[in-house]
């Protein structure tokens, strides 16, 4: 069954994050067939429509406005409304990320439906879209299907595989204008910590380090092996707890979300509170000098040692390649 479908772009620093394009892969599959539209909302976006269009979009609207500048969930939410009164789509797709999050739940509020949030797969079986979706802190998987109405789900960042770019397609990209109004949170100012390279949510190789990299200066070889595999560092809530490095570093059940390719874990005992938060990454490699931490269950690849002396051979090696 054919059927139109949004799909919100995320812009971050001017740029589309790959969730968006991960959005579109989802929209299209939901579309069936159907026409998938890109929504861009804040100011100044419209140049990143076509971007949209390269990645499978049919079309893009755009809703530019000063207040949207920065997001506010009131601010969003009533732009998203807009379109969504004019277009009706069947189906609806964000990217589960802090914004995603924090939108989605209104705007099914708003439309009285269901959400389907935090997908990590979707296929079509048996003349249904199956989603997929992690319960129990990540110990399980459940299946769902919308069997009526409109489709509305947030997708896990770096599950889904984004289409691959087009440069030669093209689509419109619309203005639609919409009254910003009685915005009941309004954004003085945005304080950024001091970001180190690769963002967390997105990155394809994550190095984590937990309570065995002893002191802030322990994380070193780590960022080390982070840099030369073009990966971020994450943490154990132990070594944010320690004040070993930022909690914006955090994965797990009360931390970040994280799936990538490759994760490797230095010194983290593997708490289920941290499995929560990346027991779904694609490869697992493990560094404990403990041969019976819990991590070595959920690794890929076990290697009991001292992780000072593991990690720079491991940069080492990888250097060589
Ligand atoms: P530890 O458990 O102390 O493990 C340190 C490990 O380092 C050990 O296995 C040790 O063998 C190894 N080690 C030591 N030295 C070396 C060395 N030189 N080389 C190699 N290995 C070495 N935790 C999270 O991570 N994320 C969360 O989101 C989170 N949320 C929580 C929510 C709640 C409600 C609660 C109650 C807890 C939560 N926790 C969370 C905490 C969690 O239970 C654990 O306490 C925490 O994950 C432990 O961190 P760790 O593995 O770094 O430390």
């Amino acid at each position: 069954m054919a059927r139109k479908v949004l799909v919100l772009g995320e812009v971050r620093d001017g740029s589309l994050r790959n969730v968006s394009f991960e959005a579109i892969a989802a929209g299209k599959t939901v579309a069936e067939g159907g026409e998938v539209i890109g929504v861009l909302a804040g100011k100044e976006v419209s140049a990143l429509g076509q971007e949209m269009i390269q990645y499978g979009a049919d079309k893009v609207i755009v809703v530019e406005h000063d207040k949207l500048d920065q997001y506010t969930s009131d601010g969003y939410s009533q732009a998203l409304m807009a379109v969504i009164d004019q277009e009706k789509p069947e189906g609806i797709i964000f990217g589960h990320t802090a914004l995603g999050k924090d939108l989605s739940p209104k705007l099914a509020s708003k439309l009285s439906t269901g959400l389907i949030s935090d997908a990590t797969d979707l296929e079509e079986a048996g003349g249904n879209l199956v989603f997929t979706r992690p319960i129990y802190s990540g110990k399980a998987f459940e299946k769902k299907i919308v069997t009526d109405g409109l489709i509305f789900a947030t997708i896990r960042p770096n599950n889904i595989e984004p289409l691959a770019k087009d440069e030669s397609r093209s689509g419109d990209v619309t203005s639609l204008s919409v009254d910003i109004t009685d915005l009941r949170t309004i954004i003085k100012d945005v304080v950024r910590k001091a970001s180190e390279g690769v963002d967390l949510s997105e990155a394809k190789v994550i190095i984590a380090g937990g309570r065995g990299v002893k002191s802030e200066d322990g994380f070193e070889p780590l960022k080390e092996l982070a840099d030369v595999l073009g990966g971020a560092v994450g943490a154990s809530r132990g070594a944010c707890d320690a004040d070993y490095c930022d909690y914006s570093l955090q994965i797990g059940q009360t931390g970040k979300v994280v799936t990538p390719d490759l994760y490797i874990a230095c010194g983290i005992s593997g708490a289920i509170q941290h499995l929560a938060g990346m027991s779904n990454s694609k490869v697992i490699v493990a560094i404990n000098k403990d041969p019976e931490a819990n991590i070595f269950n959920v690794a890929d690849y076990g290697i009991v040692g001292d992780l000072f002396e593991v990690v720079p051979m491991l940069t080492e090696e990888f250097k060589k390649l």
